[in-house]
């Protein structure tokens, strides 16, 4: 990839130092660049940006959102961004910050003090080698679909709920269910929620998709009674819905309405930077809670603030984001945070879930440090409902019922 072809986003908050770096990347030949003065701007023009960023070069202290802020909303993205930061901030902070970058599966070109010389920033860019997420999702990356398509999509009714399995791991019976959004989409065939969610809820149109979600996922489960009396489903909530305090009313009704009892839904939030209406959100969530609805705290680990959330929230559920959850079983400090997240959730008094479980590995260790469920490709990937129904008449309970075999050279307890 030549440096003209490249498009190249400066996240920095001092516009003369950012000059500076545009400047710079001109004189390099670079001809499509952009600029952000903070994370929050930086990840706007990231969702709508025509020709897809490759670089993000990000400062770290910036005012509203930071830099570390910025990696972890771009992580969720799938967005196939390349970062690389340039920072004055001393040398063992960056290099944890360069640890919690990869942690977050970033694409992290490179650390670099401030300022950066021209022989740097060329030697730096001309290594990169484009993100291979970049090349694999250009179809359902956010920019590829507009507004309007999505909403033309959504009234033609080609968005269904994928339902993926959550297993009991003291049975190995199936306990629930979550719905998760595909756009089966006539020309480019099933498309992942990375590819529109973030649209929607930045244009303020999400809560179209979440009443498909809502109505579609409690019908689904209300047919799955019949077999399986104890199911739930669980459908993710956007927190921007959360701000209009008619919310909860409406979903009680939709949900009503398609049949299914409240307490068989369970609704998954996760909190996020971008919260602007706190009461409002407590509101909505203590109502829902009223009317019989279980809520539950997702991508746990990864959210902001989310030791506060705790305490706010009437939860039931805490499912662990599948960043901790995967390696789990050969990392130790992977481990001690899990062990710990599922001892709280159990004072807490709420059912703990892990997301993510790819191996009968992770699967054991989970057994092992007491957690409760169990969600992930191990099991089963999503599916539409034909292949769920399918799968609740063939699931063999006892495959993930059994006790790990203790393996002697490892560590048998957690603690
Ligand atoms: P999430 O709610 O945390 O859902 C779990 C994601 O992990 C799903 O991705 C699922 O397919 C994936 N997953 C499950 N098991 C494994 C595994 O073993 N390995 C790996 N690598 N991945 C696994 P998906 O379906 O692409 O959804 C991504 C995110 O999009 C969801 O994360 C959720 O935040 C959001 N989303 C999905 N459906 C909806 C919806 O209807 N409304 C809203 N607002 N958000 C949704
Ligand atoms: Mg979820
Ligand atoms: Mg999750």
């Amino acid at each position: 990839m030549t440096l003209h072809n490249l498009n190249i986003l400066v996240i920095e908050d001092d516009s003369f130092q950012r000059s500076l770096i545009v400047n710079m990347l001109q004189s390099l030949g670079v001809l499509n660049i952009c600029e952000a003065g903070d994370g929050k701007q930086a990840l706007e023009v990231i969702d709508q940006a025509v020709i897809p960023v490759d670089i993000a070069l990000c400062d770290m202290d910036m005012p509203e959102m930071d830099g570390m802020e910025f990696m972890r909303h771009l992580e969720k993205r799938k967005s196939g961004v390349s970062v690389l930061i340039l920072s004055t901030l001393d040398r063992a902070l960056l290099a944890s910050i360069q640890t919690m970058a990869k942690a977050y599966g970033i694409n992290l070109i490179g650390v670099v003090e401030k300022p950066i010389s021209l022989a740097q920033l060329k030697s730096l860019i001309a290594q990169f080698e484009p993100h291979e997420i970049n090349v694999r999702q250009t179809i359902a990356a956010t920019h590829a679909f507009s507004l309007e398509e999505i909403r033309q999509g959504m009234r033609a009714d080609q968005f269904e709920p994928y339902f993926q399995p959550k297993i009991d791991l003291k049975t190995g019976k199936l306990s629930g269910m979550e719905a998760l959004v595909r756009w089966l989409h006539p020309e480019h065939g099933v498309i992942s929620p990375y590819a529109f969610i973030a649209q929607l809820e930045l244009n303020n149109h999400i809560d179209e998709l979440t009443f498909i979600m809502l109505e579609k996922s409690a019908a689904a489960c209300r047919l799955l009674q019949s077999e399986n009396p104890d199911i739930t489903v669980s459908v993710n909530l956007s927190l921007i819905s959360l701000n209009n305090t008619e919310l909860a009313h409406k979903i009680t009704r939709v949900v009503k309405d398609a049949g299914l009892d409240p307490r068989r839904m369970i609704l998954e939030i996760t909190e996020s930077a971008l919260m602007t209406d706190v009461a409002h959100a407590l509101e909505n969530l203590a109502r829902l809670c009223m009317h019989g609805f279980r809520l539950s705290i997702d991508d746990y680990g990864t959210g902001y603030s989310n030791m506060q959330q705790l305490t706010r929230i009437a939860f039931t559920e805490l499912k662990i984001d599948q960043s901790f959850v995967k390696e789990f079983a050969c990392n130790e400090a992977l481990r001690i945070v899990v062990k710990s997240s599922i001892d709280m959730a159990h004072k807490l008094n709420v059912k703990s879930v892990a997301e993510g479980v790819e191996t009968q590995q992770d699967l054991d260790a989970l057994k092992r440090v007491g957690c409760d469920m169990a969600q992930g490709y191990f099991i089963a990937k999503p599916m539409n409902l034909a292949a769920f129904t399918e799968f609740c008449q063939k699931h063999d309970a006892t495959r993930f019922a059994a006790l790990p075999l203790i393996d002697r050279r490892a560590p048998v307890n957690a603690d």
